[in-house]
């Protein structure tokens, strides 16, 4: 037997200043760093290093659909992993075969090939390449309320703070997006406000002319930026819109695909066909990095003859495949996304509007599946944010009571592991009215 590393003080007293010492994280500036160490997890609990079992409510980055070491998952990991733990993209390899084919099985009719990639920015990278040979065209169009990753075009084609330090690529154009509680419409029905921001869309692209434009990229729910369900009819609008101008639409369900709506891919809940998906996260929770573009029959087809620029050392890596091979059968088994709706029509739902009806600091709740936003307003009247030290207080609140918050802006993001039974989620919120009495909310 190995050492058992999680029974180890010291060694985890090591993590800590080891990371300290050399680690430099995403996002942040260092110096002030205070990492919290993670020990292991099961399920939707996480152990941390002082011995605390901790409830997630985020699932990380929102990706751990399936939940902390799923045994499928690792058992898949381990097979592939004795069987051959790498081989370069231009071979057959059965994993990602079937991996490609269970993925490709999730989409509309008409969807047959993946192109894999490392993870949800080059995701979208390789997802507005194909848009741009297919068309020939330059321009992206997407959402400023919207995240796509962190490489050159996802990062430009970024509507929120992250663009503007990393703004290099060119041929990116924002437009706003529905969001009713903030309408920039002044709508005040979602039906106002889904045909305003269409209007507002077809505006855009004749301004900027149609010819010029390869794709609209949009999420088919705007996470970070605050989980903003799109009204009904409004991607079938675009859709509309978009085959007018023979502009092609890529719908990125990196965030809200495999499970997290309590739909296989967030899409599902509309009616309209994308020509290009991009996904990544929930394909495997993350158990080992992989994302890839789902295209359509005429995207990949245009590629039959001609050379498609874009690869990946590790496009398909086969302890990647194996983990999406394990994890799409265990959600299917388990019925795990039928699990996300339910928890999310049945406890989520209910018992956040409650809260909302007892806490006037609560401005909006809105979400599906395992997917909430619980957005904070100093007044409910003027719906000014609340303010940062508060949505800081929520987290710690959170954390000395035992429960991981997710925080963005002035928004708490409830985004559990789609596993999640109805116990935890209960147990969940209730720990979060008490995080809301304490910061006086
Ligand atoms: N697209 C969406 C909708 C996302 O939420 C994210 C990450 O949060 C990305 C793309 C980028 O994915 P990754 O961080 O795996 O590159």
């Amino acid at each position: 037997m190995g050492h058992d590393l999680s029974q180890d003080a010291e060694i985890w007293d090591d993590a800590y200043k080891l990371d300290r010492a050399h680690v430099f994280h995403s996002w942040h500036a260092q110096r002030n760093l205070d990492p919290t160490e993670v020990v292991t997890g099961h399920g939707v609990w996480l152990k941390y290093g002082d011995g605390r079992e901790m409830l997630d409510f985020t699932s990380q980055q929102v990706n751990v659909n399936i939940g902390y070491q799923h045994p499928k998952v690792i058992e898949g990991i381990k097979k592939q992993a004795e069987l051959l733990c790498t081989v370069g993209p231009d071979y057959a390899n059965l994993a990602r075969g079937r991996a490609a084919s269970l993925v490709a099985r999730r989409a509309p009719e008409g969807f047959d090939k993946v192109f894999f990639t490392n993870a949800g920015a080059d995701a979208n990278e390789n997802a507005m390449r194909a848009a741009r040979l297919f068309t020939g065209r330059d321009k992206i169009l997407s959402s400023y309320r919207c995240y796509h990753g962190n490489t050159g075009a996802a990062i430009s084609a970024t509507g929120d703070w992250r663009r503007k330090p990393n703004d290099y690529s060119r041929g990116h154009v924002h437009f706003f997006t529905p969001y009713l509680y903030r309408s920039e419409f002044s709508a005040t029905t979602q039906e106002e406000e889904c045909e305003r921001a269409l209007a507002h869309l077809e505006h855009v692209i004749q301004f900027e002319g149609p010819d010029t434009i390869a794709a609209v990229l949009l999420e088919s729910v705007p996470g970070t930026a605050g989980i903003i369900i799109p009204p009904k009819d409004y991607f079938k609008g675009v859709r509309e819109i978009t085959k007018k101008y023979s502009i092609l639409m890529i719908t990125d369900e990196v965030m809200a695909g495999f499970g997290r709506t309590g739909f296989w891919f967030a899409l599902d809940d509309y009616d309209y066909t994308p020509d290009i998906i991009s996904f990544a996260k929930g394909c495997n929770s993350g158990y080992v990095p992989a994302g890839g573009v789902i295209m359509s029959d005429p995207v990949a087809h245009r590629f039959d003859d001609i050379v498609f620029p874009g690869g990946l050392t590790y496009s398909g890596h086969p302890l990647a495949m194996g983990a999406i091979v394990a994890t799409q059968e265990a959600m299917e088994e388990e019925h795990i996304v039928d699990n996300a709706y339910t928890i999310g029509k049945d406890v989520l739902g209910p018992q956040l509007t409650a809260l909302y009806d007892k806490h006037p600091k609560i401005g909006e709740v809105r979400g599906k599946g395992v997917f909430w936003a619980v957005e904070m307003v100093a007044d409910r009247t003027t719906k000014e944010p609340l303010d940062d030290a508060t949505m800081k207080q929520i987290v710690a609140e959170g954390d000395k009571r035992g429960l991981i918050l997710g925080v963005h802006n002035n928004r708490i993001h409830v985004t559990p592991p789609c596993v999640i039974s109805a116990d935890e989620a209960t147990q969940g919120v209730e720990i979060l009215d008490q995080v809301l009495i304490a910061a006086g909310c």
